[in-house]
């Protein structure tokens, strides 16, 4: 009797002792080592760290050890190594995410570390390793049968693309009506969200117009539910492009989705992860594919049209827009949308010149000759990024279609809303990876 009371208080004592902490907790220290690691990669690339706002001090020590590319690598290797050895088995689902979060974000961080050391990644392998994912590429057929669709809806004599630039001129927004409609589009992709979704107690923007950027538009998020939205006037604006920018940059896209990530997770759960926004991470990828949604949730189907029609038209003095032509019209133009990442592809690999990439850019990406150069500037600047947008939003709708397939996912709030609760990380997407 006294033996095996022996071995059962043994037993006991050992599970004690040996209590492993939860996943949770094993993450902790990781993702504070991950943020510091962030902000010294952001010492060598200021447009790494698109957003902090964790401990001052951190970035500050950041700047003092100011640790070199290779150092910064080794840690992330390391950190990798960490992650992976853990067992994540029967991990409660944010957890698991948390778990992929980190694994993926410090695999972009080492290969960009890599990257801005001097090692050459191929368009692809670029995207692969920073983004989680790789851009398809279609056959010259697929975009010249895309071409003779738009080809036969487009009004007037001469090649479609330069008939769709004239098309597009009755849409333009006269300069000095862009920031009225700017304004009035934002105003109504917040107010359609509000019906829709839960906003973050006290969120709120600041709206600025500036001229000289490589973007068209920029959302600045600043933590505890604040952000700064930019547009930028160099780039032509049209009538879409109210609810295209004010849904992207505003709600239900990047600010709404950055406000819900720190208070579900930062303020909420103390996950210091989600103080650092990297540009250049997975995240990325489902931040610009939501954005590039969020116009067709708020907006669906017939309510675009006649909101740009009734609403934002007035405005800019363009009541006379011939709305049912635009509606096919941009149908048949989104058959085209890879064009621009395979330009992109081709340009940074090598293969084509910057003639033959302008002449692929005009007439199969459909870049307008005043679009060109800003083209080229966000590509050198940004390059596997633009995979982004496009496959970004192709990967959202193949999540939002998951769960609902039988209806349309224009307007599926409670699918996008979902999504936007959840750890951006490429687990979301298993079935694509
Ligand atoms: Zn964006």
């Amino acid at each position: 009797m006294r033996k095996t009371a022996l071995i059962v208080f043994i037993a006991i004592c050992a599970s004690c002792s040996a209590k492993t902490p939860s996943l949770e907790a094993q993450l902790d220290p990781i993702a504070e080592s991950y943020v510091r690691l962030a902000l010294a990669l952001g010492e060598h690339d200021d447009d790494y760290v698109d957003a902090y706002f964790g401990p001052a001090a951190w970035r500050e020590q950041a700047k003092q050890e100011a640790l070199d590319l290779a150092a910064i690598t080794v840690a992330a290797d390391k950190l990798l190594a960490e992650l992976q050895a853990l067992d994540t088995h029967g991990a409660e689902k944010h957890v698991a995410l948390r778990h992929d979060y980190l694994l993926s974000h410090l695999g972009s961080m080492a290969a960009i570390s890599r990257m801005r050391n001097g090692e050459t990644l191929s368009f692809d392998e670029e995207s692969a390793a920073v983004y989680g994912f790789v851009a398809p590429s279609f056959p010259l057929e697929h975009y010249d049968k895309a071409l003779q669709e738009l080809d036969a809806l487009l009004p007037g004599d001469g090649p479609p693309h330069e008939r769709y630039q004239a098309f597009l001129q009755q849409f333009r927004i006269p300069e000095d009506k862009v920031k009225a409609v700017v304004r009035k589009g934002l105003e109504a992709c917040r107010e359609r969200t509000r019906q829709h979704m839960t906003m973050v107690e006290g969120e709120n923007f600041s709206l600025e117009f500036v001229t000289g950027e490589p973007w068209g538009a920029y959302n600045w998020y600043q933590g505890n539910g604040q952000g700064l939205i930019q547009i930028n006037l160099d780039r032509p604006k049209y009538l879409g492009t109210s609810i295209g920018l004010g849904c992207h940059e505003g709600y239900p896209g990047h600010h709404l989705f950055s406000t819900m990530l720190d208070d579900a997770y930062l303020q909420k759960r103390g996950w210091v992860e989600f103080s650092v926004l990297p540009l250049f991470s997975p995240q990325g990828i489902i931040f610009e594919g939501s954005g590039d949604l969020a116009s067709r949730v708020a907006f669906p189907g017939d309510e675009r049209t006649a909101f740009l029609r009734d609403v934002i038209a007035p405005i800019a003095g363009l009541e006379t827009a011939d709305f049912k032509t635009a509606t096919a019209v941009r149908d048949a133009v989104r058959e085209l949308r890879y064009a621009g990442i395979e330009a992109a592809r081709h340009y940074l690999d090598g293969d084509w010149s910057k003639e033959q990439t302008i002449e692929w850019l005009t007439t199969y990406a459909l870049v307008g000759p005043e679009s060109i150069d800003a083209w080229f500037g966000f590509t050198a600047r940004y390059r596997a990024y633009r995979i982004n947008y496009t496959l970004g939003e192709d990967l959202v709708l193949s999540f939002v279609r998951a769960r609902n397939p039988d209806a349309s996912p224009e307007g599926d709030w409670q699918a996008l809303a979902e999504l936007l609760s959840l750890p951006p990380t490429p687990a979301l997407f298993a079935d694509k990876r």
